[in-house]
């Protein structure tokens, strides 16, 4: 199904190869199209929000603390109060412990998110999900095409799946989508998308301004996290999200380029992961912490890694940059910009310490070998004094 304007209409016929290549190995119900994930997920939320026994106080959701901004600030935006738990500093994937400590009467979901494509066995949370009737979500936008350590696809696990088909992801052309894996979700859905009023989609112009100014409040909000490393910063972003509305709620835009993309997608999945391993193989036994969990998964998103020297991470990525080189430090923890009382250490030092790297199309593999070669000539702004010691 698609939102189209004002109504709710059946998935446009042009779409419906690449749903059923979706809905087929996960066993989906349905999915509804967006212009992003952000908009399906706000839709899951709103979904969950309405067919939920009332609770006391305002319902809540916990997301990873290592996760994009939009996933906290659709969650706001719906109604929800997010809640952030802490990761496994190996990989930056949920540490499940830390949800469970943040579980209340209150709770009602939890977002998984297979960051830069890594994945991870999902059965001992949808277990407690399911032992406290909690929505699980899963995240796939850096992860289309995965697979779980069992072999199974990503997204047999959740109760909704989002995917994102916008630029920086694995394919490029726009777009969105929600995935439903049950047919009583998908009528809750459809029940919650046909009570909701639609609100019709900004002009280009506005959308970039919304854009540029999120970008300028992300870039500000997290040099200031850096900077102040033990008072928290107030947290400014769940103020803001209404007024971000209209960039978090957009319709797809058709005709869409993704059903002639999409047979595309086996092969620009293995030319990343050649990307991805000649990092692994170049950059091994360096003054950093190498994230190689995709390796599992068959799917890298951005090649990433953890630096020793937390207290060096932007002279260093600025000085790979200077090269000539795409480098990112994707992503700053979600507790400190929307809930600095939700303590999450280990988020906090994957934060300081994280690069990610570019393996996608517009990048070769000459280009990944001369990227690392920059990565070894910085590599003493890398090493963290301790490390430096050891070496004289
Ligand atoms: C980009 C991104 C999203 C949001 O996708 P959009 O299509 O831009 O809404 C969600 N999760 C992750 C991990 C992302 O990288």
């Amino acid at each position: 199904m698609i939102i189209d304007g004002e109504r709710i209409l059946p998935t446009p016929e042009e779409l419906l190869p690449v749903e059923a290549d979706l809905l087929g190995p996960v066993g989906g119900q349905a999915l509804l199209w967006t212009g992003r994930a952000t908009t399906g997920l706000y839709w899951a939320y709103r979904t969950i929000l309405v067919n939920a026994a009332p609770t006391l106080g305002q319902p809540e959701v916990i997301l990873p603390a290592i996760a994009c901004t939009v996933l906290a600030d659709s969650a706001c935006l719906a109604g929800f109060r997010p809640r952030f738990a802490d990761i496994d500093p190996t990989t930056g994937l949920l540490n499940l412990e830390s949800a469970q400590h943040l579980l209340t009467p209150n709770t009602l979901a939890i977002v998984f998110v297979h960051l830069f494509g890594q994945t991870a066995d999902l059965s001992p949370l949808a277990n407690w999900c399911g032992q406290h009737n909690l929505t699980l979500i899963e995240d796939a936008v850096h992860a289309l095409g995965a697979k779980l350590p069992n072999k199974m696809s990503i997204g047999t696990t959740g109760d909704f799946i989002i995917y994102s088909f916008n630029p920086s992801k694995s394919l490029e052309c726009g777009g969105g989508g929600l995935l439903i894996r049950s047919d009583e979700s998908r009528l809750a859905l459809e029940q919650t998308l046909s009570q909701s009023p639609q609100s019709p989609p900004l002009n280009a112009e506005t959308l970039a301004l919304l854009e540029l100014s999120y970008r300028d409040l992300y870039r500000s909000s997290t040099t200031l996290g850096r900077l102040h490393h033990k008072q928290p910063v107030p947290a400014i972003f769940p103020l803001l999200t209404l007024a971000y509305q209209g960039l978090f709620l957009q319709p797809l835009s058709l005709p869409s380029d993704l059903p002639q993309l999409w047979p595309e997608l086996p092969k620009r999945l293995g030319l990343r992961y050649q990307k991805a391993q000649s990092y692994a193989d170049q950059l091994a036994n360096g003054p950093w912490q190498l994230l190689n969990q995709w390796q599992n998964s068959g799917v890298c998103w951005r090649y990433s890694l953890l630096i020793d020297n937390a207290d060096q991470l932007i002279n260093f990525s600025e000085a790979v940059r200077q090269g000539g080189f795409h480098v990112s430090n994707l992503y700053w923890p979600l507790n400190q910009l929307f809930a600095p009382q939700d303590y999450c250490p280990a988020a906090d030092q994957f934060a300081r310490r994280i690069v990610n790297l570019w393996v996608d199309d517009n990048v070769s593999l000459d280009w990944v070998e001369a990227c690392a070669a920059s990565l070894w000539r910085f590599s003493d702004l890398a090493r963290s004094d301790d490390r430096r010691e050891e070496l004289v």
